[in-house]
């Protein structure tokens, strides 16, 4: 049982780059706590550190395209695998393509598991580009700014750790569109998928991200208070 008394709630978090995933996953994981798996952030760590996995996608990452499905299983596998992951999670990024959906059916039905809700948080595209192109972050605590909804006290200085802010290599504008396009092709067609099985939960991604929130913890159960 978690903290929220969802024991072994398991979640999906689609959207477009930018719709806010990272922003209320970490709310939603906290509240219910579940780890918070996004497999962004498995794959940025992977190249700051410069591990074999790291090589092998940094390039790919920083064109915006997507990484291998057969690559983001096994790393899926590891990370479903270790034990903070039996008692519920979140995905954050993954699935993204239909090949990545087959391949996290079959890890569940291994684990004699099952998804309980696939939010899918929506954004107007116009909107996305200006969110990526003004997002900031902190390479050091991954806290995560906007240059104009959300700016640091200091201009260029992260609150949390007192870092230099960044900005990511594939949030640059010639990128965004590349990654807009990925989104499109390969990730939208799961919507449908997951409408089908029952388990979507569509929610308007614009306003505050406690607006978001809000709506979210309308369809999630153990979220609503
Ligand atoms: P994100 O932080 O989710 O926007 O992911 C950043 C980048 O990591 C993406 O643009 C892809 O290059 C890569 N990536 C993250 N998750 C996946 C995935 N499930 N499948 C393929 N590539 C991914």
């Amino acid at each position: 049982m978690n903290a929220a008394g969802g024991a072994g709630i398991r979640l999906v978090l689609l959207g477009a780059p930018g719709a806010g995933k990272g922003t209320q996953a970490a709310e939603i994981t906290k509240r219910l706590g579940l780890p918070h798996i996004s497999t962004g952030d498995l794959l940025r760590v992977a190249i700051r550190d410069g591990s074999p996995l790291g090589r092998k996608v940094a390039a790919i990452v920083e064109r915006g395209e997507l990484v291998p499905d057969a690559l983001i299983g096994e790393v899926m596998e590891e990370r479903l695998s270790r034990r903070d992951a039996a008692g519920g999670f979140l995905l954050d990024g993954f699935p993204r393509t239909p090949a990545q959906a087959d391949i996290l059916d079959r890890m569940l039905v291994r684990r004699g598991q099952t998804l309980d809700r696939v939010i899918l948080i929506e954004v107007p595209e116009t909107e996305i580009v200006e969110r990526l192109a003004g997002r900031r972050s902190c390479g050091r605590c991954g806290a995560v700014y906007h240059v104009r909804y959300n700016p640091p006290g200091v201009e260029g200085i992260c609150d949390r750790c007192g870092s230099r802010l960044q900005q990511r290599p594939d949030d640059a504008e010639a990128v965004i569109k590349d990654r807009l396009r990925a989104y499109r092709e390969q990730t939208a067609p799961l919507v449908a998928r997951y409408e089908k099985a029952g388990l979507l939960v569509p929610v308007d991604g614009r306003g505050r991200p406690d607006e978001v929130f809000g709506r979210i913890a309308g369809g999630i159960p153990g979220l609503r208070e």
